[in-house]
């Protein structure tokens, strides 16, 4: 028998995904196909990968939301979901929460794409038994009055796999807070809560998230290190934030992940509750494992931080009780095999 590389042990390791975009995770070949297929134009090319190249997060939004436009048919929402829990599948990923943008989708109403997206979640779950949910995210651009139609589009489409909502798009100029009500409504509707902050706007943006948004997670959440007292009261309270190594090289000033100062290790350093996560892989030409292995091998995870932040991920996931408990006691063996493997 073959021995299993340092790469392919990272792989086998269980997983928990909870922060990746379906709009993101659209491989580049995938991108021209559907792009023919509905005659809608692309950036301008030379070769399919150099779709994936831009140099910082509003330019990447751009080619995003662009990308976005080619899915078009119930089919397209099937295959790009289906696509991607594959991939999560082969990283090792068996619950995946994914964020979707249903109004990057000009006009394609959001029951057409709720049913793709379901379509290609009970595909991969009965091909590679991998587990998945919804969560919207709103575009904070648009503003508060937009993000009130959104919730009712979302809640009128809801269906049994839509667990919670996030908000997104470019941070710095647009603060959480006008998004209060919006959240509060969503949250008294049943669903969970989480955002993005601290990204590319400053700490206070991750504060008035926890406080005023009353989100169960913070994603990403790196400038969170700018303020020690709310790292304190963050550690206190064991909020997760689920980051990703690979954005941080491409939407941050922390663009180096061997820093003794990144933030995700420093905020792993300071004793926070962090997961690791892949954003948006083929857009920052990566996957799950390949993060994993950035957290193991480049960003100081040993075996213990490294079981301790997927065995959070279950726990912090908007999965059932009875599966996290399950996974829990499940998980904690598995993993200290794999881990022993590779030591
Ligand atoms: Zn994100």
């Amino acid at each position: 028998m073959q021995t299993a590389t340092r790469s392919e042990l990272v792989r086998a390791l269980p997983k928990v995904e909870l922060h990746v975009h379906l709009e993101g995770t659209i491989q580049p070949h995938t991108a021209v196909d559907l792009a023919r297929k509905n005659s809608v134009s692309l950036p301008a090319f030379d070769s399919v990968e150099d779709l994936y190249s831009y140099s910082d997060l509003a330019d990447f939004l751009v080619i995003y939301t662009a990308l976005a436009k080619s899915v078009v048919e119930v089919d397209d929402f099937r295959r790009i979901t289906y696509e991607m829990l594959q991939s999560a599948s082969s990283n090792g990923a068996r619950h995946v929460e994914f964020f979707i943008s249903p109004h990057a989708h000009d006009g394609i109403p959001f029951s057409v794409q709720f049913e793709g997206i379901v379509k290609g979640m009970t595909d991969a779950e009965t091909d590679f038994g991998v587990r998945s949910a919804i969560v919207p995210g709103i575009n904070r651009e648009l503003g508060p009055a937009a993000a009130e139609e959104y919730l009712d589009e979302i809640l009128a489409n809801r269906c049994d796999q839509l667990l919670g909502i996030g908000l997104d798009y470019y941070e710095a100029p647009y603060p959480p807070e006008p998004f209060a009500e919006v959240f509060a409504r969503a949250r008294r509707n049943g669903l969970h809560l989480t955002a993005h902050a601290g990204e590319a706007g400053p700490a206070a943006y991750v504060r008035s998230s926890i406080d005023v948004l009353k989100v169960d997670r913070i994603d990403h959440g790196y400038n969170i290190l700018e303020d020690p007292d709310l790292v304190a009261r963050c550690r206190e309270s064991g909020i997760m934030f689920t980051c990703c190594p690979s954005t941080t090289t491409h939407t941050t000033s922390a663009r180096d992940l061997s820093a003794p100062d990144h933030p995700i290790r420093r905020m792993k350093e300071a004793g926070l509750v962090v997961s690791i996560n892949s954003d948006d892989p083929p857009m920052f030409r990566t996957d799950l494992g390949k993060e994993y292995e950035a957290a193991m091998d480049v960003l100081g995870f040993g075996p213990a931080d490294m079981k301790r932040s997927i065995l959070a991920s279950i726990e912090h996931s908007w999965m059932d009780d009875a599966t996290k408990k399950l996974w829990r006691s499940e998980w904690d063996a598995e993993i200290d095999r794999i881990l022993d493997q590779m030591a």
